[in-house]
């Protein structure tokens, strides 16, 4: 059967790349390139190789790194503010630092911290830093994020972009097993029409969507 492209549901998509491993497929309509689901590594496989991400709380490396997502959301909302960090993974930093900036922070993520309670609650910002790449089904996950923002708050977004690079047969992020969706500007840029989003880019891996007021 014919997967859906994974973001916008389109059934017209062409392949894009093939290596050793598995397959990429370019979505005619918003240009995400996606591996079909038979590609998709089990769930303890996944897991196992996300146990083996050694990043901690302690590591400046990983600190600065984190900082480039931490600074423009610290620009852009009030300390004090509720914030969630999804996809926080096995050594939660990112809301540390928030909270050192004076935020409220939740962390939500489906191998180490499944506190189904995140979803009850609705927040001024929200971050998913090296997460979306991961997901299964991005749309409905994203979806689940923009609705427990409140009108006027932030989802910043940090994945690589494929549309960036020189060769996407040569690039080092489709390596990754558990990477199965790579967002291009035009993916991003469906999102926000989608949602009537104000998009601002960031850094050629970070972008923000601002939830209007209206909505
Ligand atoms: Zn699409």
């Amino acid at each position: 059967m014919n997967p859906l492209c994974p973001l916008c549901s389109c059934d017209t998509h062409h392949l894009f790349s093939r290596d050793a491993r598995r397959c990429y497929r370019r979505c005619f309509t918003c240009k995400t390139v996606f591996v079909p689901p038979q590609y998709f590594l089990s769930s303890d496989d996944e897991r196992a190789r996300y146990d083996l991400h050694t990043n901690a709380p302690d590591e400046s490396g990983y600190r600065t790194f984190l900082r480039r997502m931490l600074m423009p959301m610290h620009k852009r909302i009030a300390s004090g503010g509720a914030g969630l960090d999804f996809g926080s993974g096995p050594g939660p930093t990112l809301c540390l630092m928030f909270e050192d900036l004076g935020y409220r922070m939740h962390i939500y993520d489906c191998f180490y911290a499944d506190d189904a309670r995140v979803w009850e609650r609705s927040y001024d910002f929200i971050t998913a830093t090296e997460v979306v790449e991961h997901l299964h089904q991005p749309y409905r996950e994203l979806l689940r994020l923009w609705r427990c923002l409140k009108p006027d708050g932030y989802l910043g977004i940090m994945t690589s972009r494929y549309d960036d690079i020189e060769d996407f047969s040569s690039w080092h992020y489709k390596l990754d097993p558990t990477h199965v969706i790579f967002f291009s500007m035009e993916s991003f840029l469906w999102l926000s029409q989608r949602w009537q989003a104000d998009l601002e880019v960031i850094d050629r891996d970070i972008v923000i969507l601002h939830k209007r007021v209206n909505d």
